[in-house]
């Protein structure tokens, strides 16, 4: 096969067959094609797209480019949930423990921020001692034991995506639907999950800025994955204004303690407990949604997340006394606020500027190599709807010696607009799919 000819197949808008799309990946991947042609190819995608059968080849060629974990020894439906990215989502550091105390087993392998949005394993480094690289052994030993266990990728785990993602990142071809559905499904498939609960984000924040791109990809996600054998839902999530009020590792870390007391920000409970619901629907350890969610809501509201949280916190090495003691966590007690510039309804958060003005500051990084402070971001106190008055307080910007402090105050003068229209708050749950 010739490299050139298939770049250029794919450039008239052609259909590529299975072997021609192994042929590049697993050459890539051995460093017989080299990245200017897969980049080339990767830009090809982006503008002429694929069609179902073709992502659902690289998916599977993506999936079997290193090690896979056979789970299939741990009884039940093991069950899984993935956000497509955005700001202030610490969703499943609330969620792995709480469908793990109603019985389901979920194996999940988080990643790290990039570009704007967060990442849980960054989040997971806020707690001290926590170990996220665990052999295959381990995980599988946790799981049995706890039902849950949040792991990174190790060197040879979906290599293909390891190394498609971050050419992707700086050839600008990560906003592709079939290279979004091999990216997250090659993994979510390898790490052993039987089902998965997709939490598609839309909006400013998000990947798909608009619904319709965020239905799109939500049906091509449920799509592959159940061609691949998983049972698959998606959920389509609000993500023009940061979830919850905290972004920044250990701000988030506060607010998932405060959401496993049954406290907390509305929007990350809800947003927890609905795509929780659908997790233990998949398990089977519900017959519908609402009787999911009642379970939920008392196993929150009892401690029983709570109790399951401490225990998987231990044993991935973590100190739990976080829970009691907050003062563990790393913080900085230099603060300022930011304030609303004129009196009126905040009409829009641009988010993508909300999570860079957060990296600004080092909660996240823009390329790789940057280092992460764990202690700096964002405490949100309003959102889009609200009306504030003239030096109201709209954030509170935790920063380290004033690092990178003007230039989040300016990137928030631009994502915040307040006007005098009467602006609806936004809805969360935008929509809910369960066949592609
Ligand atoms: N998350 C992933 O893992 N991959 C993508 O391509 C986008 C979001």
């Amino acid at each position: 096969m010739n490299v050139p000819e298939l770049i250029y197949k794919k450039r008239q808008g052609g259909e590529l067959t299975r072997e021609e799309i192994e042929f590049l990946i697993r050459g890539y991947v051995s460093g017989d094609v080299p990245e200017y042609q897969i980049s080339a190819f990767l830009m090809a995608v982006f503008f002429k797209s694929m069609t179902p059968e073709e992502a659902a080849a690289l998916t599977r060629v993506m999936m079997t480019s290193g090690d896979t974990f056979d789970l299939s020894s741990i009884p039940g439906i093991k069950t899984d949930k993935h956000s497509t990215g955005g700001v202030g989502d610490k969703v499943s550091l609330i969620l792995a423990p709480l469908v793990a105390a109603a019985g389901v087993v979920d194996p999940m392998v988080s990643g790290r921020g990039l570009g704007h949005s967060g990442g849980t394993l960054d989040k997971l480094d806020a707690i001290p001692g926590y170990r996220w690289a665990l052999s295959e052994a381990e995980f599988k030993a946790q799981l049995d034991k706890i039902g849950c266990a949040i792991i990174g990728q190790t060197e040879n785990f979906v290599p293909a995506d390891k190394r498609l993602y971050s050419l992707r990142d700086v050839t600008a071809t990560v906003e592709s639907i079939p290279l979004i559905c091999g990216s997250i499904l090659s993994k979510k498939a390898a790490s052993g999950a039987d089902a998965l609960v997709m939490d598609v984000k839309c909006g400013s924040g998000a990947f798909m800025d608009t619904f319709e791109k965020a239905s799109a990809l939500a049906r091509q996600l449920v799509a592959i994955g159940t061609a691949l054998g998983m049972k698959m839902s998606a959920m389509i999530t609000q993500m023009s204004q940061p979830l919850g009020d905290m972004v920044g590792n250990s701000l988030e870390i506060l607010e998932t303690l405060d959401l496993l007391e049954g406290k907390g920000p509305a929007d990350s409970r809800e947003c927890t407990l609905r795509l929780g619901a659908d997790m233990l629907v998949h398990a089977g350890k519900a017959a519908d949604s609402d009787a999911a969610y009642a379970t939920l809501v008392k196993l929150l509201d009892d401690g029983s997340a709570m109790a399951k949280f401490e225990e998987w916190i231990t044993a991935q090495g973590g100190d739990a006394n976080i829970i009691r003691d907050r003062s563990l966590l790393p913080q900085v007690k230099t603060t300022e606020t930011y304030k609303a510039s004129r009196s009126g309804v905040i009409q829009s958060m641009d988010t993508r500027k909300i999570g860079v003005a957060g990296n600004t500051l080092g909660a996240g990084r823009m390329k790789t190599t940057d280092t992460v402070d764990l202690a700096v971001g964002l405490h949100v106190h309003r959102k889009v709807g609200e009306k504030v008055s003239a030096g109201d307080e709209i954030m509170t910007i935790y920063h380290r010696d004033e690092k990178g402090l003007n230039e989040c105050k300016r990137l928030l003068d631009e994502a915040i607009v307040i006007g005098d229209e009467p602006t609806k708050p936004l809805e969360l749950i935008l929509d809910r799919i369960w066949e592609a």
